[in-house]
């Protein structure tokens, strides 16, 4: 009797080219599609239940490229909102090799050689972002699992638990994500101070310096500070290294938050800007942002590798088998998943086909061509712009909100550019982010002349 899943083996070749051709189509025409489908909350004609008998694949990879016609082009060249990154090919094939492969990483006895790949990758970002020898990490999901995992760590190593002493510092600046996972870890909202950013909008120090003396006069116990590396709203670098120095004098765990940031680590103008970073006891950041992965590829470093072991182990009679052996990390030990994919490959696979120049390189360019449409945009007198540490820019109108709300329907209707908003000093921004692989200097001038003309149009 015929399994009928093993039917796979003889289908293969046509499943393949059939996706193969619904994904190059739409590679292709990337460059050409709109920049975004406004909503129809009609996604209902795309639901279809499963069946007893088999269906056929063109039709199935059609209705799903249908359903992702209905979006913000986020893999498209004009897509400005957020952070966008495009998502490599080169990683989308590591990936796909990845899940043929099926190896089983989250203990290293069961592949022991692509566990070493991968802690090789990790222990070479640790190098490169020049944290000692004793660091090492784990690649996640994304940034909110690297900062939840970064936070517990930081909280077993320095209060050996829960603690409704304890204290967190972040800046009105910083990302949900450092809130989230301080509830998920037992934290109350008010062990969270939120400092004022300073008018630069970053981490207030001289702010910071007094909360720390008054909770400490208050009996309680600040333990954390949580700087970042590319805010979300304004794209802003903290003063890490002075942060770091501080952090020293009161002996406090400094993180950072450098989901958006931490790729340009590999640029001159990111390593200066980031200056200090290399102090901190533990990182987090986005390859699927700032190195144009598609979505799902997070990264925590910890300086000191038996603080992230020695808080996420925990021992199983079913698991005695698996113990260390050959002197490889247990990725299990690392964070809170125990079976995972092998995310090495869409990070190891894109690094080494490109190589490293191609990502500093792209990551230059943004650089440059934020600080152009900063300076373009500032000479127009109907706009408030803000100047970019990296690749973010956010305006308003001078005159007031209304206006600016006109200037981004009149941008959003072109359909050749899709950016958010946000809020810079309590009042509401238009907010560009140049960080597409896929971006090219004449999207970012037709950006500018769509900008222009919306100001034009609404002031
Ligand atoms: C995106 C982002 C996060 C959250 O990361 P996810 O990958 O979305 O989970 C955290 N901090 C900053 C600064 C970010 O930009």
């Amino acid at each position: 009797m015929n399994e009928l899943l093993s039917r796979e083996n003889g289908q293969r070749k046509q499943w393949e080219r059939a996706a193969m051709t619904a994904v190059t189509t739409f590679l292709d025409n990337l460059a050409t599609r709109p920049s975004h489908h406004d909503a129809t909350n009609e996604g209902g004609r795309f639901l279809i239940e499963p069946q007893p008998e088999p269906r056929d694949i063109s039709a199935l990879l059609s209705l799903i490229m249908d359903a992702a016609n209905e979006a913000v082009e986020t893999a498209g060249p004009r897509y400005f909102a957020y952070f966008p990154a495009g998502g490599l090919y080169s990683s989308v094939l590591g990936e796909y090799v990845a899940q043929a492969l099926n190896r089983y990483t989250g203990v290293s006895a069961m592949a022991p050689a692509l566990v070493r790949i991968e802690q090789h990758l990790i222990d070479w970002f640790c190098r490169r972002f020049g944290l000692p020898e004793t660091a090492t990490g784990i690649l996640t999901s994304g940034g909110s699992l690297a900062t939840l995992t970064a936070l517990q760590t930081a909280r077993d190593a320095r209060l050996g638990g829960i603690d409704p002493s304890a204290v967190i510092y972040v800046s009105e600046h910083t990302h949900t994500a450092a809130e989230k996972a301080a509830r998920i870890l037992g934290f109350a909202s008010k062990q969270v101070r939120v400092l004022t950013a300073d008018t630069e909008h970053r981490l207030d120090l001289d702010a910071l310096r007094s909360a720390i003396v008054k909770d400490r006069q208050a009996g309680l116990n600040p333990f954390l500070v949580i700087g970042t590396a590319g805010s979300t709203s304004t794209g802003t670098v903290d003063r890490l290294s002075d942060l770091a120095t501080l952090c020293r004098d009161e002996n406090l765990w400094m993180h950072v938050d450098a989901a958006y940031g931490g790729g340009f680590w590999l640029t001159r103008r990111g390593r200066e800007i980031m200056a200090g970073i290399q102090e901190a006891d533990s990182i987090i950041w986005d390859p699927h942002k700032s190195l144009f992965l598609p979505y799902g590829t997070g990264m925590l470093m910890v300086k000191d590798a038996r603080l992230l072991r020695k808080s996420n182990t925990v021992e199983a009679d079913y698991l005695q088998d698996l113990d260390l052996r050959g002197g490889h990390p247990d990725f299990a030990s690392f964070g809170p998943e125990l079976t995972r994919e092998y995310r090495a490959l869409r990070l190891w696979l894109p690094l080494h086909l490109h190589g490293l120049h191609a990502f500093e390189q792209t990551l230059d360019k943004r650089l440059d061509w934020a600080q152009w449409l900063f300076a373009e945009l500032e000479e127009d007198p109907r706009l408030h712009v803000t100047k970019p540490d990296l690749t973010v820019i956010t305006f308003r109108s001078v005159r007031d909100e209304k206006t600016t709300r006109r200037i981004l329907a009149a941008v959003l209707d072109t359909k050749g550019a899709f950016v958010s908003t946000t809020k810079v000093d309590g009042l509401l921004v238009i907010r560009v982010c140049i960080l597409s692989f896929r971006t090219t200097w004449e999207d970012v001038v037709h950006l500018r002349g769509i900008i222009t003309d919306a100001a034009a149009a609404s002031t």
